[in-house]
């Protein structure tokens, strides 16, 4: 199992969902977690869990990340879980959605490594987890345009930091899950006016007969975060939906 005492990991989004579950994973590796969201009523949910702090952040506003960065100083892990889902081709999605997507599946990865990269290159160690899908540029998913435009973004952006940052003792990954079973998920489904069908067809596109869980999704990273060897890689997590 992963050793990660002694270590300072900050996730974003770590209210619910795959962040939450993270929050939870890295803190029984050994590692001081900052559990960073907007949500605060989710946040204290899991405030007080033996090694997690938690702390509101909007990932949307270069402040908010730079004063975070300023008060809490170096963190050895940052895991960029935030991410949003629109539904939609190239022609049906809706006006601001790939900017919007831009700006929360991509800028904020960037604001964050702005703010946290510095810290880790001063002492030499850092691991940067950034969430990205199988759905972006390694998979094709019908009615993703914003999100699989914005999550291929991911993985060139992971390639490029990796690239950049290999000899410093930095390593840069990405996290490329098929379908999780998160609230966000839930409400997807709620959405298409037919639960039980929408559930079934997510289902039926995973080979290996269910959808996954936030806590497969978080040992993935807490693997990443101890795994020396690799950096700049896309990690698919997906029930052989790309195999
Ligand atoms: P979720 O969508 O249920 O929860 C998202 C969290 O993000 C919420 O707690 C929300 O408050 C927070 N958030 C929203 N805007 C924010 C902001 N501006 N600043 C900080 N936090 C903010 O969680 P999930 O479905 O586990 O998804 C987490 C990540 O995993 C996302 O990047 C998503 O794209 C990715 N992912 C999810 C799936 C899936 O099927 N669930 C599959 C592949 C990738």
């Amino acid at each position: 199992m992963t050793d990660l005492t002694g270590r300072t990991c900050l996730i974003t989004a770590a209210a619910q969902g795959i962040g939450a579950a993270s929050a939870k994973a890295f803190a029984r590796a050994g590692a001081k977690v900052i559990a960073t969201d907007i949500n605060a009523e989710k946040l204290a949910e899991i405030e007080g869990i033996d090694g997690i702090s938690t702390r509101l952040l909007n990932v949307l506003s270069d402040e908010a990340v730079a004063n975070a960065a300023l008060e809490i100083g170096p963190v050895d892990i940052l895991f960029n879980c935030a991410g949003v889902v629109h539904n939609g081709s190239v022609l049906d999605m809706k006006e601001g959605d790939l900017d919007f997507a831009y700006d929360l599946n991509v800028k904020a990865m960037v604001r964050t490594v702005q703010a946290f990269l510095p810290g880790m290159l001063e002492r030499e160690y850092g691991v940067i987890i950034n969430m990205s899908s199988v759905a972006s540029s390694l998979k094709g998913v019908p009615n993703r345009f914003a999100y699989s435009t914005t999550k291929a973004a991911v993985l060139g952006m992971t390639k490029a930091i990796a690239a950049d940052y290999v000899t410093k003792g930095i390593r840069c990954s990405a996290i490329c899950p098929g379908t999780v079973d998160s609230p966000s998920l839930q409400d997807r489904l709620r959405a298409t006016g037919d639960y039980e069908k929408a559930r079934a067809d997510f289902i039926a596109r995973q080979p290996i007969g269910r959808i996954g869980t936030p806590e497969e999704i978080a040992d993935l990273a807490v693997y990443l975060a101890g795994a020396t060897y690799t950096t700049g890689q896309a990690h698919i997590i997906d029930g052989g939906w790309t195999c």
